[in-house]
């Protein structure tokens, strides 16, 4: 049996202040004609990212409402991490060999986990590219609608790593994905529907922390809370950019000394490459003692990231190739603007101007970050437009009325 991961309870009525009354009827009409359909979940990790981030909440919601969701995660060695994480770049464009071997080595452990899947299910969702052989190596038996879930931007990919998992993913009944100018080339799926990821505005990350709080916590890592603070929460990730955030922050600390960076980052269990290019970013922060470097290994959690967020001057995300970035939509939601690269889902969340800036370039990075902390009533305006913004698109509300929707679209 794959690994089925606990998950919590959850109750959709408590979104109701949030969200308000119409919004929760109308999620409860779409649930109650699919009550009791049985619904798998499936990825590669119950930690780090935004996949898991999301299944945390979206499954035991679609529980509350009436179905019967679980989510399992795949097994793997880090010979097949290693591998998916190049997947994730190949398919994200990045320019680099797709060797026999590392193929053998996803067939190999698609194979073994698709053999692992038990159970029937009305609706089986894969999530993202390490486990796209499921429905391929499994058949259809045990899965009444298979849905593949992309989360990441497939419009320009390597053709090597395209031409390989096309045929994969072409079977699947339903591709659903960010944004339409992600599907990748000649793929055709019979249905095809677009959903942005959400946060959860009840998870201990979301939830309003009084600032005393959030102070108290930062000051516990070292963070001089009377000074400006600008801050980027990613993985330690090449496509995030942090080198070229420090490059900001280096050109923003010229006109304000006093200025901090925190750069927070969660060690993902199917992402060794993160621990190499950590390495790189304490590199090239060398001794400036104002540069945080941080990860959970420190005992940054939820919470921790949550106050970092809420504290911070200005966000920033300064991806170069973003699937969504609920790194985005976390700070926008507690108010704060975010400054980040104009790619991938993050225009979606950044209205240039209201909700922050969206940059091209580190200098421009600087400029728009500089022109935030010295303008903090401008940047306290951006933000809360910015909460509005989510408020209506991007909480996990609407990520269930999604789904709800696709799943009526298919029976
Ligand atoms: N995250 C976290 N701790 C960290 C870094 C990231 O909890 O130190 C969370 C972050 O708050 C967000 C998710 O991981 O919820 C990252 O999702 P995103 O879509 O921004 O990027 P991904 O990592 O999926 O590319």
């Amino acid at each position: 049996m794959l690994e089925k991961v606990e998950i919590g309870t959850k109750r959709l009525a408590d979104y109701e202040p949030i969200v308000g009354a119409e919004v929760i009827e109308q999620i409860r009409t779409l649930a109650e004609p699919l009550r009791g359909a049985r619904v798998v979940h499936v990825n590669a990790t119950a930690f780090g990212g935004g996949v898991a981030e999301m299944l945390y909440t979206l499954t035991p919601l679609m529980r509350d409402v009436g179905l019967d969701a679980e989510w399992q995660v795949i097994a793997g060695e880090d010979e097949f991490f290693n591998v998916t994480k190049a997947c994730h770049n190949g398919l994200q464009g990045m320019d680099i060999p797709f060797t026999d071997d590392m193929q053998a080595i996803w067939r190999r452990y698609n194979e073994m986990n698709a053999t692992r899947f038990e159970g029937a299910y009305d609706f089986a969702i894969i999530h993202d590219p390490q486990p796209a052989g499921m429905l391929h190596y499994h058949g259809r038996g045990g899965g009444k609608h298979w849905i593949w879930r992309c989360h990441i931007d497939t419009s320009h990919p390597n053709p090597n790593y395209w031409d390989f998992f096309a045929p994969y993913i072409s079977e699947y009944e339903a591709g659903v994905f960010t944004m339409a100018q992600y599907v990748g080339p000649g793929v055709d799926f019979e249905h095809l529907a677009l959903i942005t990821p959400t946060i959860d505005p009840l998870s201990p990350k979301n939830m309003p922390m009084p600032e005393a709080d959030a102070r108290e916590v930062l000051a516990r890592f070292g963070i001089a809370v009377d000074r400006p603070l600008i801050t980027q929460v990613s993985r330690f990730d090449p496509w995030k950019d942090p080198l070229g955030v420090i490059d900001a922050y280096t050109i923003v600390k010229e006109q304000i000394p006093e200025v901090q960076l925190a750069l927070v980052g969660s060690m993902a269990s199917d992402d060794p490459e993160g621990w190499y290019y950590l390495d790189k970013t304490i590199r090239h922060a060398g001794e400036d003692m104002d540069i945080h470097i941080l990860h959970n290994f420190h005992g940054v959690g939820g919470r921790e990231v949550g106050a970092f967020q809420t504290i911070s001057d200005v966000v920033i995300q300064k991806s170069t190739r973003e699937g969504f970035g609920l790194v985005v939509t976390e700070p926008l939601w507690k108010g704060r603007p975010v400054v980040g690269g104009n790619v991938g889902g993050i225009p979606l969340q950044i209205i240039d101007g209201k909700t922050g800036f969206l940059v091209d370039s580190v200098t421009e990075c600087a400029e728009k970050t500089l022109y935030l902390v010295q303008h903090p009533e401008e940047a306290d305006r951006m933000g809360q437009a910015g909460r509005e913004h989510v408020r209506q698109n991007f909480l996990t509300t609407h990520h269930l009325m999604d789904y709800l929707s696709l799943f009526h679209e298919l029976v």
